[in-house]
């Protein structure tokens, strides 16, 4: 065992194959009445940063549980590169896993914490030493190894937690939340450095978060769940500018929503009616005329039609009311109000040189068709 670790630990750093895929498959788990999990099927790349993201309760721990075999799935399938695990108990499925509440042993030090892990499996107690001092270097702790978790800050018992989490070499890291009590400014440090972790070890990492900011910033791809299902899945850039339904566009970023009614499909541009003005949206489907919809924009992405920005790309127009203006420092934030009620948010980047507007003043805004989108 211990001649495997090693030889595991001095793979090449760009190895492709150090990461475990995992397939879930019609996934599903029952509690009582509650369909916590209610079939996700999800396929998780080799060495990718995958997220889950959802509201609380949306299913993402139940989901975690089973894929470290803490749970049972009720129904489905787990797979870790292409073998069903459901019938492995979780010591055999050689995973890592850092929770949000740290759970390091308080009457251990540093290193014997670390080094929990090896030697349940075994390894010799040098050997055990040499890889804990690595996993300490790894997590940018090295020197804290007989201090106890007591002696540490919030941020260092975590990254203690993720040290014990890698250092037996695993193809795959769960982590569920592991930011979730720290203050913001560390919780953003340790982001970045959850990202170097994740190049430098080149393994796959299952990441559980409800913090959307957190999932854009960190992942490869997201899944974005809600009610024990996947609502999409997609690259942050894919769900932030190409949401498939209302709850992805309103829970990642801010969204304005306009009710509209199809009047037309122009190649895969569909035309609406909101407020009398025709409205331009990206749309995959063909509504049909008549249809009752909704549209949905970003509101950086909007601009009073006024102002120094020069358009280049098709765009659509609309007249409101200006109903709020905030200072934000970088930004002003307006609430506006189209003539049929539709309140939507303007985020506009600030500048002296830019004149703020009055509440109560009326304005054209114009934004891009392809920042428009039928959801
Ligand atoms: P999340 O991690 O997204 O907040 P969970 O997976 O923890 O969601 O929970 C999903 C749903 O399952 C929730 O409604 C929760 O109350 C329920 N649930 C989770 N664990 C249990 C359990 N052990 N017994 C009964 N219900 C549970
Ligand atoms: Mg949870």
């Amino acid at each position: 065992m211990a001649a495997e670790l090693k030889l595991m630990g001095e793979a090449g750093m760009n190895d492709a194959g150090r990461g475990a895929s995992v397939t879930l498959a019609d996934l599903e788990k029952r509690y009582d009445r509650v369909n916590a999990v209610d079939g996700v099927s999800l396929d998780i790349l080799s060495g990718e940063f995958l997220t889950l993201l959802g509201p609380s309760g949306s299913g993402k721990t139940s989901t975690l549980m089973m894929i470290a075999g803490f749970e049972t799935p009720t129904a489905g399938d787990i797979a870790i590169d292409g073998t069903s695990v459901v019938a492995m108990p979780p010591y055999r499925r050689n995973i890592g896993m850092v929770f949000q509440n740290y759970a390091l042993f308080p009457h251990l030090t540093v290193d014997e914490n670390i080094g929990f892990p090896l030697k349940q499996r075994g390894v010799p107690k040098a050997e055990r030493a040499k890889l804990v001092a690595e996993a300490l270097e790894l997590v940018h702790l090295p020197g804290y190894g007989e201090r106890y978790p007591r002696q540490l800050s919030g941020g260092q018992q975590q990254r203690v937690a993720v040290a014990r989490a890698v250092v037996f070499k695993p193809r795959l890291l769960l982590m569920d939340e592991p930011l979730g009590a720290l203050d913001k400014q560390l919780r953003e440090n340790l982001q970045l450095e959850m990202r170097r972790l994740h190049s430098d070890l080149g393994i796959t990492f299952i990441y559980v978060t409800h913090d959307q900011e957190e999932a854009l910033t960190m992942s490869d791809r997201i899944a974005v769940m809600n009610d024990g299902k996947v609502a999409q899945v997609g690259s942050p850039e894919d769900l932030y500018d190409r949401p498939s339904d209302r709850f992805v566009a309103g829970f990642i970023g801010e969204s304005n929503f306009l009710p509209a009614i199809v009047r037309g499909m122009e190649d895969d541009v569909v035309i609406a009616e909101c407020d009398g003005a025709l409205i331009r949206a990206m749309c995959p489907g063909r509504p049909a005329s008549g249809d009752k919809v909704t549209l949905t924009t970003r509101p950086e992405r909007l601009r009073f039609a006024d102002s120094a920005w020069n358009a280049t790309t098709p765009q659509n127009r609309l007249s409101v009311t200006v109903t709020e203006a905030v200072f934000a420092g970088e930004r002003c934030r307006y609430m506006l109000q189209a003539g049929d009620g539709t309140s939507m948010v303007l985020k506009e980047p600030s500048s002296a040189a830019i004149r703020r507007r009055a509440i109560g003043e009326r304005a054209e805004i114009s934004w891009s068709v392809a920042d428009t989108i039928l959801v």
